[in-house]
């Protein structure tokens, strides 16, 4: 699966970093792990048919997460008619709010289009990826999601508490090619003790703020001892798992 980073910033959109958007290729089919910035718009540019996306999982509903949420139901309510995608956010109020917010543009919604309620457990599988949630402690409804692939299982944490309370706890086994978490709440150090005895390829740390960003650096040098890979994620790096 190809990763590519849309939006890599944490709350505030920063110099050259969107708020959080994480797009996922599989097979020509894309997935999106949150929409804080408009995805929409990084689709035309790369020329990616609207129709390609199957999925748009929101890890919570702030602003930072969602915001592109509401250009990309628009324009797929009114002229990507034939796109189909599933549309998971932790809650449903966000479909509600969006079809307000499309009375009030003039351009009701005028087609079905599936939105449902996040719940810990499995909540996709298309038969070419899988996702499960787990929740979180960042604010009311708020999840990380595991999504395996061709193979592949990347943990997106989405925004936590802090990784001592709320880090996704999942069989001791389950090996992680691939790590992508926020460092904008707390010391990415905190996460030294959840990643000690697991199995995992690669550690990518996005959404993170400038106040975090020397325990970044710190974490990335304990776990090199760990053999562990390290990126930190500016927008459009692309990763392959
Ligand atoms: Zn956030």
């Amino acid at each position: 699966m190809r990763i590519t980073f849309l939006g890599t910033s944490h709350g505030v959109p920063e110099p050259n970093r969107k708020c959080s958007c994480t797009m996922i290729e599989v097979a020509g089919n894309v997935y999106f792990i949150d929409m804080g910035t408009p995805a929409i718009d990084a689709l035309r540019t790369r020329m990616i048919e609207v129709d390609a996306v199957k999925g748009v999982f929101i890890t919570h509903m702030h602003g930072d997460h969602s915001n592109g949420l509401i250009s990309f139901v628009d324009i797929v309510n009114w002229y990507f008619r034939s796109a189909d995608p599933d549309i998971v956010v932790p809650d449903l109020e966000a479909y509600h709010a969006i079809k307000n917010w499309l009375e009030v543009t003039k351009v009701p919604l005028g087609r079905k289009i599936r939105f449902r309620e996040t719940t810990p457990g499995l909540i996709y599988d298309d038969g070419l990826v899988r996702l499960t949630a787990f929740l979180t402690q960042h604010c009311v409804k708020s999840y990380a999601y595991l999504v395996e692939a061709e193979g592949k299982t990347v943990l997106f944490t989405g925004d936590l508490r802090n990784p001592n309370v709320d880090f996704p706890e999942m069989t001791t086994d389950t090996k992680l090619d691939l790590v992508v978490c926020e460092a904008a709440h707390f010391e990415a150090t905190d996460y030294l003790p959840r990643f000690l005895n697991k199995k995992i390829g690669k550690i990518c740390v996005n959404h993170y703020s400038d106040r975090y960003l020397p325990s970044v650096f710190s974490l990335f040098a304990a776990v090199s001892d760990m053999k562990i890979c390290t990126v930190l994620a500016t927008d459009d790096l692309e990763i392959v798992v």
